[in-house]
């Protein structure tokens, strides 16, 4: 589109620069709001390293509890053969045959609960190294994510500087094209951008303001398409400054020329 305004030369001579100017405009304003989010994305890239950081952190805890039990369970072991020894130790200062009974009844009972409680602990020891396998795995696939994520990340910045290196070529193209254009349309363009940014220029086609939908009369459209540079027209509805690539009747055969161009 902005390269048959170029190419028309039936218009107010600044009218090409002007749609030049909005085109360069929206693609500016588009970078920024792409640059803008890009601390956005990338907390968002980190984000997802939470639900595995978590899993490795429970799994974490999960083996100190399992190796306190062992502890605990290992306690018992020594307390219960400590008890036996100790009733062992009694069996020849006993009097009775029925003290001797009861107590090697004791240490009967005491050896077996010893045997139950090393049982426990060869339980909870194969608990544990199932529980540190689990952290090896979480581990991994944490690693594994950290590395997705840092690639995920090294892509947005090669995006990132590509958009910034578009958005200076741009800003700097914005700014010759700018000087072309005569300091009074210059400003009402800022002025008109404050209120419709990106949107400064409105095509004036099928008689209609295409920014608003305002009727724009056929004698305002016939002005659009002659050489001045007196004055450019805004649309009365909005503002606008309205140009035409639409050959009204007169300039028909003009246009269906410079449309046979290759
Ligand atoms: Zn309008």
């Amino acid at each position: 589109m902005p390269r048959r305004v170029l190419e028309s030369g039936r218009m107010h001579p600044a009218i090409p620069q002007l749609v030049e100017l909005q085109r360069l405009d929206q693609t500016i304003a588009s970078l920024r709001a792409d640059l803008e989010g890009l601390p956005k994305r990338q907390r968002a890239a980190d984000a997802k390293l939470n639900g595995a950081r978590a899993a490795v952190a429970a799994a974490k805890e999960a083996h100190t509890q399992a190796l306190t039990q062992r502890k605990k369970l290992e306690l018992d072991v020594e307390q219960w053969k400590e008890r036996a020894k100790k009733y062992r130790g009694q069996s020849s200062s006993v009097k009775t045959n029925e003290a001797y009974k009861a107590l090697q009844q004791e240490i009967a009972h005491a050896e077996s609960e010893a045997s139950l409680a090393e049982d426990r602990v060869l339980e909870q020891m194969m608990a544990v190294e199932e529980i540190e396998r689990r952290v090896k795995r979480l581990e991994a696939e944490l690693k594994e994510a950290e590395q997705g994520v840092a690639a995920e990340k090294k892509q947005l910045e090669a995006q990132f500087a590509e958009e910034k290196k578009n958005w200076i070529a741009m800003t700097a193209e914005r700014a010759e094209i700018e000087k072309k254009v005569p300091e009074e349309l210059r400003d009402l363009y800022s002025r008109i951008a404050k209120k419709h940014p990106g949107s400064v220029m409105a095509e004036a086609r099928g008689e209609q303001c295409r920014g608003c939908g305002m009727r724009v009369l056929p004698h305002t459209l016939q002005l659009l398409l002659s050489e001045t540079d007196e004055e450019v027209f805004r649309c009365e509805g909005c503002g606008r400054i309205l140009y035409s690539l639409e050959p009204i009747p007169h300039a028909r055969k003009e246009a269906a020329n410079g449309a046979s161009q290759p």
